[in-house]
């Protein structure tokens, strides 16, 4: 159930609501719009629509219809969007986050953050834990590779995104990195999501490999009931019967996610297509379709990469990509980082 106070709401009036609704049994969430508080009550109590229609300072009790509550437009109108230190996902500006699959070595890592910063990235990337389909690929450098990730990070002044697979690695990963990614292989690992509800920094949940997009946001609920308001849905592509392209990238998703929820969301053209060909047309084309962001593979020597090389494109795509991205960016209203970084002097 939503509550949607008077625009003259007191204080008062909103602390006496939501006394009502947790004496009612419900978890309540507050959501401050511009001009209205909003009260999100979740729970497995069944409140009376009516009495809280009664009460001062409510305009309004809607029933949301989706299972999924606090992900919900109807708990929250606004776009939300997520803030790590001066970079904004979900505003106006396009933000693209790049780099290797895994961290492999030291020059690699600085290598690749080197490259990606130079071309307009403003978050890096890179696997410590990796959640490999066999057990007999390479699984990641562990607390070495966050290291390495995060020294890169700093050189470059970019923030850093890195995968925690299980509940024990959060601790680690929290000392290195920004933002906490969940992999498509755990979106519907509820323990893992219920305890990076209790994180403070931002999740970016990827789209299960054969999840629907109501899965996808009964997953972002779990991790936002537990507190966590900061999420960034990921659309990475699903497994069809196409096997032309690692998997199918579902760019309706898009629009989709974003009349369903006020969440911002980005695209991974890399794991959706497998080949480092395909990912700039991809990507392109998600940056038309409205993707608050980028999530994308760039290896320096991606033939020898440990993870991923297929789809880890040579820095000189990269930069052309990113070229191609500053002129679409603003033909559909949106701005991104505008120039190549070395020219701009960007953090120096
Ligand atoms: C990754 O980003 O390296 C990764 C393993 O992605 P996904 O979970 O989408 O397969
Ligand atoms: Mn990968």
């Amino acid at each position: 159930m939503v509550v949607v106070m008077e625009e003259r709401a007191t204080e008062s009036q909103i602390e006496q609501v939501v006394a009502r609704l947790v004496e009612m049994g419900m978890d309540v969430h507050r959501s401050t719009g511009v001009t209205r508080t909003v009260l999100g009550a979740v729970g497995q109590g069944q409140p009376d629509a009516g009495l809280i229609e009664m009460l001062d300072g409510v305009h309004e009790v809607l029933r949301i219809s989706e299972p999924y509550k606090l992900a919900s437009r109807t708990f929250k109108p606004d776009d939300t969007t997520v803030t790590i230190g001066e970079v904004r996902i979900g505003g106006d500006e396009v933000i693209v986050m790049a780099g290797p699959c895994s961290a492999e070595n030291e020059s690699q890592v600085r290598s690749a953050a080197a490259a990606v910063r130079r071309a307009g990235a403003k978050i890096f990337r890179g696997g410590a834990f990796k959640p490999r389909s066999s057990p007999y690929s390479f699984q990641g450098l562990g607390e070495e590779g966050l290291r390495l990730l995060r020294d890169a990070s700093n050189a470059e002044n970019m923030k850093l995104v890195s995968e925690v697979m299980d509940i024990s690695q959060i601790e680690v990963i929290d000392k290195y990195c920004d933002i906490f990614q969940v992999g498509a292989r755990n979106m519907q690992n509820f323990t893992l999501l219920r305890e990076l509800g209790h994180v403070r920094k931002p999740v970016l949940l990827k789209r299960g490999i054969s999840a629907t997009i109501e899965e996808w946001l009964l997953s972002a609920e779990y991790v936002l009931s537990g507190g966590n308001t900061e999420v960034i849905l990921c659309e990475r592509g699903i497994r069809t019967f196409e096997t032309a392209t690692r998997n199918t990238l579902d760019l309706s998703a898009i629009p989709f996610v974003k009349k369903l929820s006020h969440l911002p969301i980005v695209v991974d053209p890399s794991h959706a297509t497998g080949r480092r060909d395909k990912v700039a047309p991809m990507a392109r084309a998600a940056v038309a379709a409205g993707a608050d962001g980028l999530l994308i593979e760039v290896h320096c020597d991606p033939d020898h990469a440990l993870s991923d090389g297929a789809q880890s494109m040579f820095p000189s795509q990269f930069d052309r990509l990113m070229a191609e991205l500053r002129i679409i960016a603003p033909a559909i209203g949106r701005s991104i980082c505008l120039e190549p970084v070395a020219r701009r002097g960007w953090g120096s």
